[in-house]
């Protein structure tokens, strides 16, 4: 089968989708094998419940009148089909990457820009090798833009992601240690992220800069197309202002305050203005994008329960991330106790960088430090080290904590959130 001829029934189709629970009549079904299914059988009952078209590797079906497509690879099968649909959009499509930020950045420009324009983006977190192709795919005739987040945790993932998504613009939110095992250090993350540059270079596509960071700054001097912000003699000037621990941005004595809290959410907001002024939307658009924007998703939201105010950023962590979050809590008012939980993936580096971490936290003298996870247990021998999430909810049953703050950070695997009800 060959991707020009199946096409006609991509444009045909409702949507593309690998979840064999979410199969409609009109919708083209990619069979993967998981952990606890196999492609085939998965294909099997998607054309047994009359999807438009099943795309699988194996070659055991007799009956070839549903619509069953085999292929040798399903998941090169994916890539090629949302390269053909790229090829064909005359839409300007804005790449994003970086250590940190990525969705939280990727939700604020798609609301900025969907004050003009009809914009596809990124559902969630399916930023990967598959998450990328299906976002192309559900680019649409209706739409006029779309922010595509990619993510990537060895060298060269950006770059087949960027062959995917073809970006007209690009942003990397920041250069951060986070998967410092898979890129090779933060000399390799650098690298790494840096491909969505050495793409947008190549092809002449517009990069965005954050003049505040150095790295980002060194990577494009002298180079043209880009929209800049950060610096008094860039494109665009943000002024940073707080209101209760949420986030600002001013422009031209006009201010915007966002729902989200961390400094390190001011250049993200910055990012996304600078794209909605570009593309011509007025600044008093962009602030009721910015004010209404609601996070949901345990990025830095900030929850109020009874007399305690929860900051839940329990969604990930590497060092740079849980430093900022650390910075920022130390601004708010009262007491204060932090639930920091072990940063993952970090290799040779995490028991330094746990270390790092919690010698930060007692320099800034939080009343009351809390650690889960091994990596923190290591190099922590209080008794308020737990091993994981389970210890922390014992110790809650039978403790409460009189904070009237609390933050909540780890990394994904360690999932803090479950403890919030005992809190
Ligand atoms: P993932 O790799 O899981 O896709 P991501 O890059 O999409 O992560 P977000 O989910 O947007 O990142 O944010 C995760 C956390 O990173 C936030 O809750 C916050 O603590 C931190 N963070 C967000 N923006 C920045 C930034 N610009 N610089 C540093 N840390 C940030
Ligand atoms: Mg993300």
């Amino acid at each position: 089968m060959n991707i020009e001829q199946f096409y006609p029934l991509f444009l045909q189709s409702d949507k593309v989708t690998i979840d064999s629970r979410k199969v409609g009549r009109n919708d083209i079904f990619f069979a993967f094998s998981g952990e606890n299914f196999n492609a085939a059988t998965l294909a099997e009952k998607a054309a047994d419940n009359g999807a438009l078209a099943v795309i699988v590797e194996e070659q055991e079906f007799e009956n070839k009148d549903r619509n069953i497509f085999y292929v040798p690879s399903t998941l090169e099968f994916l890539q090629q089909l949302a390269v053909y649909h790229r090829n064909q959009l005359k839409i300007p499509v804005i790449g994003l990457t970086g250590s940190n930020g990525k969705t939280t950045t990727k939700e604020i420009i798609h609301a900025v820009l969907s004050e003009k324009f009809n914009v596809q983006y990124t559902s969630g977190n399916l930023n990967n090798h598959i998450g990328v192709p299906l976002t192309i795919l559900s680019i649409k005739p209706e739409h006029e833009m779309a922010v595509v987040e990619m993510g990537a945790n060895h060298q060269k993932e950006i770059e087949l992601l960027c062959t995917i998504s073809q970006p007209d613009f690009g942003y990397i939110t920041n250069f951060g240690k986070a998967h410092l095992e898979g890129f090779g250090g933060f000399e390799g993350v650098i690298k790494g992220k840096s491909e969505l540059y050495d793409y947008l270079k190549s092809h002449h596509q517009t990069i965005v800069v954050n003049e505040n960071d150095p790295v980002q700054t060194e990577k494009t001097e002298n180079y043209t197309p880009k929209i800049t912000f950060g610096k008094d003699t860039s494109d665009y000037q943000f002024g940073l202002f707080s209101e209760e621990h949420f986030v600002g941005l001013e422009y031209h004595g006009i201010k915007a305050v966002s729902k989200l809290t961390g400094e390190y959410n001011f250049t993200n907001l910055c990012a996304a203005a600078s794209l909605g002024l570009y593309f011509g939307i007025g600044f008093e658009k962009i602030k009721h994008a910015v004010e209404h924007y609601t996070p949901t998703n345990m990025r830095s939201q900030v929850v109020k329960k009874e007399n305690t105010t929860l900051v839940l950023d329990t969604y990930n962590a590497n060092p740079s991330s849980m430093t900022a979050s650390l910075h920022n809590f130390v601004t708010f008012e009262g007491s204060k106790t932090v639930i920091i939980g072990d940063m993952l993936e970090l290799g040779e580096e995490s028991e330094k960088e746990h270390q790092n971490i919690l010698k930060l936290a007692r320099e800034l003298a939080f009343d009351q430090i809390i650690t889960v996870g091994k990596y923190f247990k290591a190099v922590n021998p209080s008794s308020l080290s737990f091993e994981n999430t389970a210890e922390l909810i014992e110790y809650l049953r039978q403790n409460k904590i009189h904070s009237e703050n609390i933050l909540l950070k780890g990394s994904r695997g360690i999932a803090l959130e479950k403890s919030i009800e005992f809190i």
